[in-house]
């Protein structure tokens, strides 16, 4: 597990779990292998900005399996890595900590989501009890890890893979996630106001 830690600013505790591809920025198939080719979402810039504002940490839990395939080197991955935590910054958010799985699926190691290693290392670093956080990611893998870590994990269903969408965000709809009962929302920005506006804790 590759780990990027920092301490908390301020003595808060109140924290959101976020997946990267597919969430924070455009995910690709071919996987993100240089700073050209990722994208923020303006939605999850408005969101991480927002989450600061309310004192909420975001750490980010992500797999990246192109490490170790071998398809994005170490240098690149970081190089990644630090132009995002600027991009963030800039916008008016903040990560407090990343955690990433840099392992292929037939290593079988105990980080990558559906596993839930990443969200038990965070939650072991600071002291985070799981039933007062969320991890909100746009798989199935990051919803069972939430589920096997204990924690609530929320689906993000969004309307295409394109960035710059639109600055409004739409309201919920019909989806396959929703017709299971499940809470799903269209962007970032949606879903930290639906999951956080009123769990706020002192
Ligand atoms: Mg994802
Ligand atoms: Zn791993």
């Amino acid at each position: 597990m590759l780990s990027w830690i920092r301490s908390p600013e301020t003595p808060h505790r109140n924290f959101a779990f976020l997946d990267r591809d597919g969430v924070i920025n455009v995910d690709r198939p071919d996987y993100i292998k240089g700073w050209g080719e990722y994208h923020f979402y303006p939605d999850a810039l408005e969101a991480l900005r927002w989450l600061r504002e309310q004192s909420i940490n975001a750490i980010l839990i992500s797999n990246q399996s192109a490490l170790n395939r071998g398809i994005v080197r170490r240098e690149d991955f970081w190089d990644i890595h630090d132009r995002m935590i600027h991009g963030i910054r800039e916008a008016g958010g903040d990560l407090l900590a990343a955690f990433y799985c840099p392992h292929r699926p037939d290593e079988k190691c105990a980080c990558r989501k559906p596993e839930p290693g990443m969200l038990l290392a965070a939650c072991a670093v600071y002291r985070i009890s799981m039933e007062n956080v969320c991890m909100i990611g746009d798989r199935e893998t990051d919803l069972s890890a939430a589920a096997r870590a204990g924690c609530r994990g929320i689906l993000l269903e969004r309307l295409s893979g394109e960035a710059g969408a639109g600055e409004s965000s739409p309201p919920a709809v019909p989806s396959p996630g929703a017709a299971a009962g499940r809470s799903v929302y269209r962007d970032l920005l949606q879903a930290v106001l639906s999951v956080y506006r009123f769990a706020v804790m002192p």
